[in-house]
């Protein structure tokens, strides 16, 4: 599978911060990279270096009307997106996204032919309370319960354990080993084939632990936050991804 190098710019930017950061990407050959932009960028981001595709951070449930402050998925589609992030942790933490509105979420990026990247991961006290698989199932249950097998298979997704988000230290390589090896077991249980489905890993991935975290087992690309901001470091990662076997 290709790997897939997706960078999550959040609540940052301006439009002279991003025609700089811009100038310093380009498509590297063997890795797929995608740039979430907040919404208002998506317009700038019409022209971005060639090979990069554009994706955003959230999408709202419905399709249409009356909805303040939503941006439907069909906007997103018009935009050129072609994936979208749903159930990244800071919504679930800071908004109150629930299970059930993540699947309806990933329901309604399907339909309007975009990829969701359905982001799943525990926080530091369920780790500790040995819930890591019991919460990442619950997750993935949701999105599965929702879409069914077929377009189970379309999906993306990113590992994200709370606690190494912005921590500026990631899990180590065999805490992700432990656990993308759990979600892709979960996957094929649920009849999902091992080159299917794509997981990627996120929280703190930055160039020096890049090509360690690539290398593991069912590692198929990364999410990455701070570091998509950084256009050498982001390059860096990419690099990685592609060089990694
Ligand atoms: C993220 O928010 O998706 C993320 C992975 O952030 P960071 O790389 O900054 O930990």
């Amino acid at each position: 599978m290709t790997r897939l190098v997706a960078g999550n710019w959040k609540m940052n930017g301006s439009l002279a911060a991003n025609r700089e950061l811009l100038r310093s990407l380009s498509a590297v050959s063997g890795v797929e990279m995608v740039i979430c932009a907040p919404f208002p960028y998506l317009a700038q981001l019409q022209k971005r270096p060639e090979g990069l595709a554009l994706g955003a951070q959230d999408v709202s449930e419905f399709e249409e009307g009356a909805y303040t402050g939503e941006v439907s998925a069909a906007m997103l589609a018009e935009f050129g997106c072609s994936y979208v992030i749903v159930g990244h942790s800071e919504r679930r933490a800071l908004f109150g996204e629930g299970d059930a509105l993540v699947g309806r979420k990933a329901v309604a990026v399907l339909a309007h032919g975009m990829v969701p990247v359905v982001c799943v991961g525990e926080t530091l006290a369920e780790r500790e309370a040995g819930e890591v698989m019991s919460v990442i199932g619950r997750q993935l249950g949701a999105v599965f319960g929702v879409l069914g097998r077929a377009s189970m298979r379309k999906v993306v997704v990113a590992y994200e354990p709370v606690w190494a988000i912005g921590a500026g230290r990631s899990a180590s390589v065999e805490q992700v080993a432990a656990v993308h090896g759990d979600i892709r077991a979960w996957l094929e249980a649920n009849g999902i084939a091992g080159d299917e489905v794509r997981i990627l890993y996120g929280g703190s991935l930055k160039p020096e632990n890049a090509a360690a975290l690539f290398a593991v087992p069912n590692v198929d690309g990364g999410l990455i936050g701070g570091a998509s901001l950084i256009g050498e470091d982001f390059m860096a990662i990419c690099r990685a991804a592609a060089d990694a076997v």
